[in-house]
């Protein structure tokens, strides 16, 4: 039976009197076509370790594991684990690990299961492909990015609205402390926008399908990386404030004169807002602060 279709997951769901959890997001994909997308834009070869976030009923793990070299699925839903054990018997290159996946070091992971698959060759780069339940979306990016992870590429189906922010050029009125991190890292697009009609049950919103590809080098050299990102937040946590206002009312164990003095160093505006600046102006602003007072400027 076709997993990916209403009737596998009504039959599923029956006969393991599996009750799907809100607040896990647990809405299945039930459209090979879009699974198809998914793997075509990760171009899934018999190399690769894929890590899967959240594999549900496992109709997007059996269509990878068909194609890749290792599959790491992980499941934080106990409930899920017994109908796994069924849809994935045929496969033996997946491994379904039951934790929650923002408590997961995804490098160690896939140190610890890859290289042990016979003919095998440990990968350069994993790639990380998932349909997100949307609660963890923002968490679970910073949580890969920011730990420098060895990714090489991911691909994640968000809601839509989540889409556009995480794709956003700087100075655009989605562009948020996400998409400044997103871009930092990696080079993202939009692979496909998807209908809610395709998902059982059917969510309240659309999605899309995102793809970000590691950058072999950072863009810009942004000093102390700690600053960096605080600076970020800080500047998007006040959008509606100056950069300066937003900057003295922040963490940052600064007086509003020595922001002044930082900012015009950093040859910005201060009357400007934050959201209006790019990587290239925090950057300048992360070098500049660091230069002044070290990165023991964040409390
Ligand atoms: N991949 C399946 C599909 O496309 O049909 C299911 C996607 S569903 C949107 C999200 C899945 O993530 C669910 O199976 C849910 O139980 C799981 N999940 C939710 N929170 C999680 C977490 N913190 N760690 C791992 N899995 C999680």
């Amino acid at each position: 039976m076709d997993l990916a279709s209403p009737a596998a997951v009504r039959r599923l769901t029956e006969q393991y009197q599996f009750k799907f959890r809100k607040s896990l997001g647990q809405n299945f994909l039930v459209d090979a076509n879009i699974i198809s997308k998914i793997i075509a834009a990760a171009q899934i070869g018999s190399r690769d370790t894929i890590v899967e976030i959240g594999p549900g009923l496992g109709a997007m793990t059996k269509a990878m594991a068909k194609k890749a070299g290792k599959v790491l699925a992980i499941e934080v839903d106990k409930n899920l684990l017994p109908i796994l054990k069924e849809t994935l018997q045929d496969h033996d290159n997946v491994e379904v690990i039951h934790e929650d996946a923002l408590k997961v070091d995804f490098d160690d992971l896939v140190n610890q299961n890859a290289g042990y698959q016979k003919g095998y060759e440990y990968p350069s780069g994993y790639k990380i492909v998932a349909n997100l339940p949307y609660y963890i979306t923002t968490p679970l990016i910073m949580h890969v990015l920011e730990r420098h992870s060895k990714f090489s590429v991911i691909i994640v189906m968000v809601q839509e609205e989540v889409a556009r922010r995480m794709v956003a050029r700087p100075g655009s009125k989605d562009c948020g402390a996400l998409s400044i991190a997103i871009n930092f890292y990696s080079r993202p697009e939009v692979v496909c926008k998807v209908s809610k009609n395709v998902f059982v049950p059917r969510p309240e919103v659309g999605s899309a399908v995102v793809k970000m590809v590691r950058r072999d080098k950072p863009p810009v050299n942004i000093g102390d990386q700690k600053i960096f990102f605080a600076l970020v937040r800080a500047a998007f946590g006040q959008r509606r404030k100056t950069l300066l206002n937003a900057l003295s009312g922040s963490s940052f164990e600064l007086s509003k004169e020595q922001w002044k003095s930082i900012i015009n160093e950093a040859g910005l505006d201060p009357s400007a807002r934050g959201e209006t600046f790019g990587i290239e102006e925090f950057a300048a602003l992360a070098r500049c602060c660091e230069k002044r007072s070290g990165s023991s400027c964040i409390s």
